[in-house]
C-alpha cells in the first residue's frame, strides 16, 4: 500500500488546513440554536442587489453568505455514487482547478509527468508551471493508444501519470483490460490521475470506471470528473476529484483556495445529479448526432479517430488553423489543433442537429477551396 503523503511536496505537508469557521448548519446541528448572528466572516446582512436575485430564485442567501468550503452536501452525494468516503471527494472550480491543485501539490522541479499525446494542454501546462517535465506517449498512426509506449513510460516511474480517458482531443480510450494493464505496471511512487471529463458519454461495457479499477490497486490515485460537459454546467465552474485516500485528499484541500467552488454551482450540481433523465437524453442525443456527423465526414473523405465523446477529432489534410478561419467566416467555431504533429486536425463538438448541419455545409464549402482531405500524412 502506497504512503498517502509520499506524492506530496514538503511545502504542502507543512501548511495547516484552512480554518473556515463553522457554517450556519453546523452551528444549528451542534448547538441546537436557530437564531444565529453570523459575524465572523464580514458578510453583508442585506445580501446582494435585487437585480442579482432575479437570476436565481434563492440567490439572496446563497449570494450573501460564503459557501460551504468543502461543499459537503455535494461531496456526500458524489461519495455515495462512487461508494467512497465523503473525505475522498474534492471539489474544484471546474476540474481544471483540480489539475492545477494536483500539480501544485505533487510536481517538484525536474519531476516527470507522463501523458497521452496529443494531450489536454492543461495537463501539461501546470506540470511545466511547477518546473516539471512532460513525457508524451503519442497515439499510433491510426489514432489509437500505443499501449507498448504507455507501459514503457510507466516503467520509467514518472512522478505522475495523468491523462484523460477518453482522450481529449482524440476521443480514443483505454479499454478495461488496457487500463488494468497500465495500473498493474504502476510503481507505488507514481500518482495516477485519470481525467474522466467525458465518462458520462463513454460509459458502457468497453469503457472502465477508473475509480472502480483503482480502488484495490494499492496506488495513490485521483479520478477527475466535471459538471461542465454532459451535465451542461460549464458556466458555473464545478468539477470534482475522487481520491484514493482521505489523507491524500486532505493534502490537496490545503493546496486549493478555501472557497474555490461557489454556492450556486454547488446547489446547481446537486440538482443536475437529481435529473438523471436529462443526463440520459443529453448522452443519447450526442451519440446519435456524433454517429451521423462521423458518417457524413467519412462520406466526404475525411478520417477521424473513434470517439465515444461529444466531439470528433478530424484530419482535414490541410493547415487546420487556416481552415478554422474559413469556417469562422461561415459562422462555425471549431478548435484547430496546434500541437506538433497534429496541425492538420480540428476538434469539432457535437452540437444540435442544426449546428451540426451548419458545420457540415460550411466544411464542404470551405474544404472545396483547397486540396481534398489527405489523411494521416504524419
Ligand atoms: C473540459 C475538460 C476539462 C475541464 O473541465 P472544467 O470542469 O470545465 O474545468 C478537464 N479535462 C478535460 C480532458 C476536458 O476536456
Amino acid at each position: 500500500m502506497a504512503n498517502a503523503s509520499s506524492p506530496i511536496r514538503e511545502e504542502i505537508r507543512s501548511i495547516a488546513p484552512y480554518n473556515a469557521g463553522l457554517t450556519l448548519e453546523e452551528v444549528r446541528a451542534k448547538y441546537h440554536i436557530d437564531d444565529i448572528a453570523k459575524l465572523g466572516s464580514n458578510e453583508n446582512p442585506l445580501g446582494p442587489s435585487p437585480m442579482v436575485r432575479t437570476l436565481f430564485p434563492d440567490i439572496g442567501e446563497l449570494a450573501r453568505l460564503y459557501p460551504d468550503p468543502q461543499g459537503r452536501a455535494l461531496c456526500a452525494r458524489l461519495a455515495a455514487n462512487f461508494d467512497v468516503e465523503a473525505n475522498q471527494v474534492i471539489l474544484g472550480n471546474g476540474s481544471e482547478d483540480l489539475i492545477a491543485v494536483i500539480c501544485r501539490s505533487v510536481v517538484r522541479p525536474a519531476d516527470t509527468m507522463a501523458t497521452l499525446y496529443p494531450s489536454f494542454p492543461l495537463h501539461e501546462d501546470y506540470v511545466t508551471l511547477m518546473g516539471g517535465k512532460v513525457e508524451r506517449v503519442t497515439v499510433t498512426a491510426d489514432l489509437t493508444i500505443d499501449m507498448n509506449a504507455l507501459l514503457a513510460a510507466i516503467a520509467r516511474k514518472p512522478r505522475m501519470l495523468m491523462f484523460s480517458n477518453p482522450m481529449n482531443p482524440v476521443g480514443s480510450w483505454l479499454t478495461p483490460s488496457e487500463l488494468a494493464k497500465a495500473i498493474a505496471a504502476l510503481d507505488p511512487e507514481t500518482l495516477i490521475v485519470v481525467d474522466e471529463a467525458y465518462a458520462e458519454y463513454a460509459a458502457g461495457d468497453d469503457y472502465p470506471s477508473a475509480a472502480d479499477m483503482l480502488k484495490d490497486s494499492g496506488c495513490n490515485w485521483v479520478v477527475l470528473r466535471t459538471f461542465s460537459k454532459a451535465y451542461g454546467l460549464a458556466g458555473l465552474r464545478i468539477g470534482y476529484g475522487i481520491v484514493s485516500d482521505g489523507g491524500l485528499c486532505d493534502f490537496f484541500n490545503r493546496a486549493r483556495t478555501p472557497f474555490n467552488t461557489n454556492a450556486i454551482a454547488q446547489v446547481s450540481a446537486i440538482s443536475a445529479l437529481d435529473d438523471a433523465g436529462h443526463l440520459k437524453r443529453s448522452i443519447e442525443a450526442a451519440s446519435l448526432e456524433r454517429q451521423r456527423m462521423a458518417a457524413s465526414l467519412a462520406a466526404m473523405g475525411y478520417r477521424m479517430a473513434p470517439s465515444k465523446c461529444n466531439f470528433l477529432f478530424v484530419d482535414t489534410g490541410k493547415n487546420s488553423t487556416q481552415l478554422a478561419v474559413a469556417l469562422l467566416e461561415r459562422g462555425v467555431i471549431v478548435k484547430p489543433w496546434k500541437q506538433t504533429g497534429f496541425e492538420t486536425f480540428i476538434r469539432v463538438s457535437v452540437g444540435s442537429i442544426r449546428e451540426n448541419d451548419h458545420f457540415l455545409r460550411a466544411l464542404k464549402d470551405a474544404g472545396a477551396q483547397g486540396s481534398s482531405p489527405a489523411l494521416f500524412r504524419r
